[in-house]
């Protein structure tokens, strides 16, 4: 079959590789219908994760039906229509059974396309099949479940409901890349007061706008702290969303938040930013972390199957499989294609 291999920084090939086989008995082997490539994808590809290494297949969202099960596999069968998501889950160890299986010790956790071959190929091995994967309901579609194996439960876990966006809140999610655009559709939810999307791009400031951003703000012209400040009686915003992963953002949104507030951080760092304690000691304010759980994902997909969120949205541009790299090529290049979230087919 074939696979999007990493062959080291900057290296990677569409590439014939072995087909994937049952290797424990809680184990499912999943045809993969439709994928997407996330921006950790390209953190890895620049060499930020060097766990990642040479000979690796990426890819950790997809949408599939089960070809084959492990012997103790009780959930799906072969013909099962799955949603493949971004964490694999033991279902039995100390955070799995907390519902942080984002952190679990069993074996899983953030492990396709990562510890073990991912996504991005024709057939995938999923292990812990039963507790890692979601039976897709009738009538929704591939690409619209795909946008729930990362995107969706990210923005909404580790943005909004770590973030405790509440009735009336004013929300300002900085980064209006994918994850942002989530979170702001997740706020959404909770009737806020207003959202405000704060982004370097205009283009990225316009889809902020489509998915229900109220007021948008870009700080290479505009002062968002005074804004923020002025919408709110001078005191800042209820939550602050960090999305991009990058020091001056996580900065921004310290600044933004008001005293009790909440400050959410979503971005994925690569190095340390400032923690201005010499402001915030005094201001009662609450930081959260995380890595998404995908505990919400069984909600969210009642809440895309009862058309009460539309992530079919997210998707912009789409491909076959055999042209894997001209899709790395378009979504890499996100500020000249606009592309938000990129899906190839069979
Ligand atoms: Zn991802
Ligand atoms: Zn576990």
């Amino acid at each position: 079959m074939k696979a999007l291999v990493y062959h080291g920084p900057g290296q990677k090939a569409w590439e014939e590789v072995p087909e994937p086989t049952i290797l424990h008995d809680t184990d499912a082997v999943v045809r993969v219908d439709a994928v997407t490539i996330c921006g950790t994808d390209l953190h890895i590809l620049k060499g930020d994760v060097p766990a990642v290494t040479d000979g690796r297949t990426l890819g950790h969202e997809a949408v599939g039906t089960v070809i084959e099960v492990g012997t103790s596999v009780r959930n799906v069968k072969p013909g099962d229509r799955v949603l493949v998501s971004c964490i694999t889950s033991c279902g039995s160890c100390r955070f799995c059974r907390e519902a942080r299986y984002g952190q679990c010790l069993g074996g899983g956790g953030w492990i396709l396309g990562h510890l073990i071959d991912g996504t991005q190929a024709e057939f995938v091995r999923v292990p812990f099949a039963d507790t890692s994967t979601f039976a897709i309901p009738e009538g929704v579609s591939d690409e619209e479940v795909l946008m729930l194996a990362d995107i969706g439960p990210t923005g909404y876990e580790v943005g909004v409901l770590n973030g405790r966006v509440a009735p009336g809140d004013t929300v300002v999610v900085v980064g209006a890349g994918p994850i942002g655009l989530s979170v702001i559709m997740g706020a959404k939810l909770f009737s806020p007061a207003r959202v405000v999307a704060v982004d370097l791009a205009d283009s990225r400031l316009e889809a902020a706008k489509q998915f229900g951003a109220d007021v948008v703000i870009n700080p290479s012209r505009e002062d968002a702290v005074e804004i923020v400040k002025s919408l709110t009686g001078g005191l800042g915003a209820d939550v602050a969303v960090e999305a991009v992963g990058v020091p001056e953002s996580f900065e921004q949104c310290t600044a933004l938040v008001r005293p009790g507030g909440t400050v959410a951080n979503a971005g994925v760092h690569g190095g340390p930013a400032v923690l201005h304690l010499e402001d915030l000691w005094i201001k009662d304010v609450t930081i959260t972390t995380g890595l998404v759980d995908t505990y919400s994902t069984p909600t969210l997909l009642k809440l895309v199957a009862s058309h009460q969120i539309d992530l079919a949205r997210f998707v912009t541009h789409r491909f076959a499989m055999d042209d894997f790299m001209e899709a790395y090529d378009v979504f890499s290049a996100a500020a000249d294609t606009n592309a938000l979230k990129v899906v190839l087919t069979r």
